[in-house]
């Protein structure tokens, strides 16, 4: 092998020094040694619940029992953690149990600050489950950093940021609520969800904390679900593998398996994302049905500079308004054949949905309400010439 020896425990950790390498090497690599019986080069799926001890309170490798501890969910926090340049991860059954272990930091009568069009999930959680217990939150338009200063008040501990938003695709400015932020005490928080770190590194951007959906582009073939937060903060740090251990909402050693194994093909399926997305977009823009197309890597999007900026590239999803109206997008979310109508996103195949009725149907009536004539597309790494006929069949019918 090349580069430097592995050191330490084998069972514990990967490349001595990670940040030696590249993002595609550690996304193979970073956490994962080879198997120290057998020389084999996956990450073995460890089932032991409880793990032997040499002595009473001496765990052979660290590892005493599951839920705290476990070798296949090891290999997937260090290698995420690298991936994100933190210095924690920490991974959860789903995206929202790593939404809520964070929240947990939060105190009765304590306010967060979500932008206002967060994904539906998030805000369910802060304003129903955390609201019960005491959590006060208040949506605000995060495009304008200034605005966090009209919002906040005494009470205020936390901002909350997606960028890619969903599906409006808006982008945040991260560095600079980072700047507001932190002036102001606070705590800020970016779901990198859409994005992930092969494009966007919310905590060399300022982002005291990141989390993910990992069910979507880091799993990336639609068969786990899982959640991640990763933190260079040791105070979070702390809090969070308290509550990972002491609520115990995590995931199963075949499921860190399945998020280990599809972040190795991250960065070559984000690119096929990318370069897909963008001639789809080239053919929505010219098309006589379309009204409006909703991607950060349009020179018209008012996030592109931003964008342009902060990210390595502007993602695979899009989404586009239709003229002909609402009857128009329905018509077209049921007319396609490479692209499935379904929820979620970020798999290897493509997914087509209309989030006025589907995704953001629980959002009709308030703030985060979106456009009846939308509709949200997940592109896949198919044939890109496949995807874009099926798009044009589809928009006949509308
Ligand atoms: C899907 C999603 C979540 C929730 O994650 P689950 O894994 O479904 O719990 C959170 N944020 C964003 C942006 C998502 O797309």
């Amino acid at each position: 092998m090349t580069g430097p020896a592995m050191g330490g425990d084998p069972l514990l950790s990967g490349f001595e020094n990670p940040d030696d390498y590249g993002f595609e090497t550690r996304a193979v690599r970073a956490g994962q040694p080879h198997d120290p019986r057998t020389g084999g080069v996956v990450t073995p799926i460890a089932l032991s619940t409880t793990f032997a001890q040499d002595a009473v309170g001496e765990p052979k490798f660290g590892y005493e029992y599951a839920r705290t501890g476990n070798p296949t969910r090891h290999a997937y926090e260090e290698c995420l953690a690298s991936l994100e340049g933190a210095s924690h991860g920490f991974a959860f059954a789903s995206g929202l149990a790593a939404e809520d272990a964070l929240l947990r930091m939060l105190e009765p009568g304590d306010q967060v600050l979500l932008g206002d069009d967060a994904y539906g999930g998030t805000f369910r959680l802060i304003s129903k489950v955390h609201g019960a217990a005491g959590i006060r939150h208040t949506a605000v338009d995060l495009t304008n950093p200034d605005a966090i200063r009209d919002s906040w008040t005494p009470e205020t501990r936390m901002v909350w940021l997606e960028t890619p938003t969903n599906p409006l695709l808006t982008v945040i400015d991260i560095d600079r609520v980072a700047d507001v932020v932190h002036e102001l005490g606070g705590t800020v928080v970016v779901d990198n969800t859409f994005a992930t770190p092969y494009l966007q590194r919310p905590i060399s951007l300022g982002a005291d904390a990141v989390v993910h959906s990992a069910t979507k582009y880091l799993g990336g073939h639609s068969d786990v679900v899982g959640g991640f937060v990763a933190t260079s903060d040791n105070r979070i740090a702390d809090h969070l593998g308290f509550v990972q251990n002491a609520v115990g909402a995590v995931p199963g050693p075949f499921d860190c398996y399945l998020v280990l194994r599809g972040m190795k093909t991250l960065a070559v399926r984000m690119d096929r994302h990318c370069s897909n997305a963008s001639t789809i977009v080239e053919v929505l823009v010219e098309h006589p049905r379309v009204s409006h197309v909703l991607y950060p890597g349009l020179e018209g999007h008012p996030g592109h500079e931003i964008a342009g900026r902060q990210m390595d590239g502007f993602g695979g999803m899009v989404s586009f308004r239709l003229a002909g109206g609402r009857e128009a997008a329905e018509k077209v979310a049921v007319s396609t054949e490479v692209f499935t109508l379904a929820e979620s996103l970020g798999a290897v195949e493509s997914l087509i949905e209309h989030p006025g009725v589907m995704t953001h149907a629980s959002a009709a009536g308030s703030a985060l309400e979106v456009p009846d004539d939308l509709i949200r597309i997940s592109v896949g790494i198919e044939s890109v010439e496949d995807l874009v006929a099926d798009l044009e069949r589809a928009l006949a019918t509308a």
